[in-house]
């Protein structure tokens, strides 16, 4: 299985921007890794046009846990699909902090992305004082407990992001990564009958110089990029050192 590097545009972007960032990873993206890019809802329909047949995926930040009909401002997983995203975040934790989304939503959202074909990068991870207090299994748990009987498991994608690392220009040390990763993958083995087939990223300020460590990691299939994916040359390189650890 390649490695898997996603991009979180987060709400960024303009047009002329957008097609020239697109372009430059299109020219020079690396053969052996999966690379998607999330962008927002009104570039959806412009990264559809210009990723169409090429080797980067598209995807959407957020989706509803609803089909059709009165959810003013919502947009569904089928719309998504239309414009040609195949995959799409949930519980992002900006999403969990400033929307008020809880575990219970996110897995709604994971399953209806699922029934209408989208694969969910699903995000878990703690806060400071949770760290702090000891309690990252029992967070990290609980946010995965939420999927439970609603998600086929080897139809999505975790991705662990400690909410203390996101954006903030510190990333978790490759012990932490690797003890949390090593617990999604056990919860992950307990339910699904080819674990493998679940890939579990890690995301919270992966940069061009912590990539390849990262990604190293047995149990790290690959990560979720904010910042360093709107730098085209950042991005790329980000993907290069995933295809670089491909086989370890
Ligand atoms: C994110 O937004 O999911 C993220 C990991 O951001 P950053 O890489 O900027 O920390």
């Amino acid at each position: 299985m390649p490695k898997i590097v996603v991009a979180n545009w987060k709400m960024n972007g303009r047009l002329a921007d957008n097609r020239e960032l697109m372009q430059a990873i299109l020219a020079r993206l690396p053969e052996n890794v999966l690379s998607v890019l999330c962008v927002p809802f009104p570039y959806l329909a412009q990264g559809g046009e210009i990723l169409s047949d090429s080797g980067l995926k598209l995807g959407a930040q957020d989706v509803s846990a609803f089909s059709d009909g009165a959810y003013t401002g919502q947009v569904s997983a089928e719309m998504l699909v239309e414009l040609g995203a195949s995959h799409v975040i949930v519980g992002h934790s900006e999403r969990r902090a400033l929307c008020g989304e809880t575990d219970a939503d996110i897995a709604d959202k994971a399953a209806r992305a699922r029934a209408a074909g989208l694969t969910p990068i699903v995000c878990v991870g703690e806060s400071l004082e949770e760290r702090d207090a000891g309690q990252v299994a029992e967070v990290v748990t609980r946010q995965l407990d939420a999927l439970d009987g609603k998600v086929d498991m080897e139809r999505i994608v975790i991705a662990y992001e400690p909410v203390w690392a996101i954006g903030t220009g510190r990333s978790a040390t490759t012990q932490q990564v690797s003890e949390v990763l090593g617990l999604i993958r056990t919860w992950i083995g307990q339910r699904s009958a080819q674990p493998q087939r679940t890939p579990v990223l890690y995301g919270g300020s992966v940069k061009v110089d912590n990539a390849r460590e990262l990604f190293a990691l047995a149990e790290c299939d690959g990560g979720l990029i904010g910042g360093a994916s709107l730098i085209a040359d950042d991005f790329i390189a980000i993907c290069t050192a995933a295809a670089a650890t491909k086989h370890q």
